[in-house]
């Protein structure tokens, strides 16, 4: 069964991962645990950076995106509505492209407004927006790196605020997160020179990357001892 095309939109990625995953999360993880596998696989992220090994930080990125969208999936988040609406093709706080904000420090965000002819179709197309937006010359892999970390941070800051006091305005936080995530997530990939949807397609395209199907069957254990 092939659950991850690589011309497909990062809506279908999510529907994916759903499909691959989403019996095995509800029945073994709360949300509090979903949040420290994304945490983990972030970190592994940043160890691959670190260390220069470029099959770990492409592996753990890639694993990142499906924990991302399994914390999406338990809150019933559209991943791709809110990364249009938080990244039309603009720099969410400059609201340009490319990005000004280090040049002329904006001291609120932008009044933005959507152009819905050029929103993407499929990852490929996000992953080039976010080049175009925010282009990888003008940072290192490692500051995309550290700017991912502070975002995985900030997901979990706004999931444990939301869960304490249950408020729309705290909710509606959760989505911003998310997408600010995933915009970090493509940083990363655009730095590190990783083509994002055809790599995906590579790793699931026969179901779960470690045992192969959809629902994926791994345990609990199999999953809390991979590594990669
Ligand atoms: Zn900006
Ligand atoms: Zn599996």
């Amino acid at each position: 069964m092939n659950q991850v095309r690589p011309d497909q939109s990062l809506q279908q990625f999510q529907s994916g991962v759903a499909a691959m995953y989403g019996l095995a999360d509800d029945r073994h993880y709360s949300i509090f645990d979903l949040l420290t596998q994304l945490q983990r696989f972030t970190m592994r992220v940043l160890k691959g950076i670190r260390k220069g090994d470029d099959e770990k930080l492409r592996t753990n990125l890639l694993i990142s995106c499906t924990w991302l969208m399994a914390i999406a999936n338990r809150l019933h988040i559209n991943v791709e509505d809110q990364v249009w609406e938080r990244f039309p093709a603009l720099c969410s706080y400059c609201g340009l492209a490319p990005c000004k904000c280090k040049k002329i420090h904006p001291e609120k965000r932008a009044e933005i407004k959507h152009d819905h002819s050029q929103r993407p179709a499929n990852i490929k197309g996000f992953q080039e927006m976010f080049r175009s937006v925010y282009p990888p010359e003008s940072r290192t892999l490692l500051d995309a790196g550290v700017h991912l970390a502070e975002e995985t941070g900030e997901v979990s800051e706004a999931i444990h605020n939301f869960l304490g006091q249950h408020l729309q305005k705290q909710f509606d936080e959760i989505e911003k997160e998310i997408a600010d995530y995933v915009s970090c997530l493509f940083g990363v990939a655009n730095s590190a020179s990783i083509d994002i949807a055809p790599a995906l397609h590579d790793m699931f395209k026969d179901g779960c990357h470690v045992c192969h199907r959809t629902p994926c069957t791994c345990t609990f254990s199999e999953v809390t001892a991979f590594r990669s």
